[in-house]
């Protein structure tokens, strides 16, 4: 039941490299499949998103959030008749390139790279799946399709567009994405602010009082209230927090749908012409916009997560500037990276890191006591 306006395995841009097409499996089937294979998707399993890896075996981690995003874009996908396989295959690869220490890594070494063009986890995917993944004989990356490598490049500046070739284009003709790339950035949104929640709570970083101010939350915790008044604390969290996913993706099920049957969209380049289709409908925008607002003020701004960020920042700063006065420092390959651009190799494998990793690599750097 695919829509005609929906990617179609069969009318791809294609890869960058020619490839016999595979005997059993789509385009995109086979890029889902090279993704989970690639040596960066099971560096996700000890990446963060908020807290630090080692803080709690409990706590989502970059690969736990990539699969909750794969799960919740396939079910929108599906609703919408819209590729399955591409939605789960650009989740699954939408955080590759994040660095160790979620958001104060990502800044701290954007911070390291001002005058080097920069550090953008996004475009930093994209290098990824394009460039550092090395596995096949004939081409560096992953050699993924046009429409995969589309949806993995979220943002991006004009200046970067320039650079980037095919997928940059859309950002300087202000055009979209498909619609499985569109539905995956909200699948995203929706996970991390659900499971932030959880994650909040669990911790003690957040309470359930202090979320009476949230509508979205409030409304629900209500509702499961009054339906089951003696629930335990946990179930009813749990309860809660699944009702409000269901709402949210509810609602950008029904308003999207109405957004699509408006346009009457006959493939996918009026898709890539139309303004953004996918969205919340006005009143679950702004009810979305209050829970993240929340969150910010509350828990990624909690005196306990900025300790952890100002020690992140420390170690990302420090290794960059070990690696970027000596590149022979670095493992043999990235040396050779450093041959055409020395900063930037220095950034992707930093980037490329753990947060175990990154942390041992700065004591074995930087400890008398520690060897090699
Ligand atoms: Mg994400």
């Amino acid at each position: 039941m695919l829509a005609p306006y929906a990617a179609n395995p069969e009318n791809s841009l294609g890869r960058q490299h020619q490839e016999p097409p595979s005997p059993h499996r789509n385009a995109f089937q086979r890029d889902r499949d090279r993704i989970i294979h690639s040596t960066a998707f099971r560096r996700l399993e000890y990446k963060t998103q908020v807290f630090v890896n080692h803080e709690g075996d409990l706590f989502r981690t970059r690969l736990t959030h990539s699969l909750e995003v794969a799960q919740l874009a396939r079910g929108i996908a599906r609703t919408l008749n819209l590729h399955e396989d591409l939605t789960e295959a650009i989740a699954l690869a939408h955080d590759l390139g994040h660095t160790p220490f979620g958001h104060a890594g990502q800044d701290a070494l954007n911070d390291c790279m001002r005058d080097f063009g920069g550090f953008e986890h996004n475009l930093q995917s994209l290098r990824v799946v394009e460039k550092l993944e090395q596995r096949y004989a004939e081409f560096d990356g992953l050699n993924l399709t046009f429409e995969l490598r589309e949806g993995i490049l979220k943002h991006c500046s004009i200046k970067n567009a320039k650079q980037i070739g095919d997928v940059g284009l859309r950002f300087i003709n202000k055009t979209n994405p498909s619609l499985e790339a569109q539905v995956t950035n909200f699948a995203d949104e929706i996970a991390y602010n659900n499971h932030d929640i959880d994650d909040g709570l669990r911790s003690g970083l957040i309470t359930i009082e202090q979320l009476q101010s949230v509508e979205l939350f409030v409304l629900q915790l209500d509702i499961v209230k009054s339906k089951y008044p003696k629930l335990e604390q946990k179930r009813l969290i749990h309860e809660t927090i699944r009702r409000m996913i269901n709402v949210l993706v509810v609602d950008l099920c029904t308003q999207s749908a109405k957004s699509i049957a408006q346009l009457n969209p006959q493939n996918i380049q009026d898709i890539r012409q139309a303004p953004y289709l996918v969205s919340f409908s006005e009143d679950m925008m702004a009810k979305n916009h209050a829970l993240k607002q929340f969150l910010r003020k509350n828990l990624y701004q909690h005196y306990k997560v900025n300790r952890m960020s100002a020690k992140a920042e420390r170690i990302i700063r420090e290794l960059f500037t070990v690696f970027l006065n000596d590149i022979g420092l670095m493992p043999h390959e990235f040396q050779q990276y450093a041959k055409e651009d020395r900063a930037r190799a220095v950034a992707d494998y930093i980037a490329g890191m753990t947060d175990r990793f990154a942390i041992r690599e700065h004591r074995r750097l930087f400890a008398v006591e520690e060897y090699l």
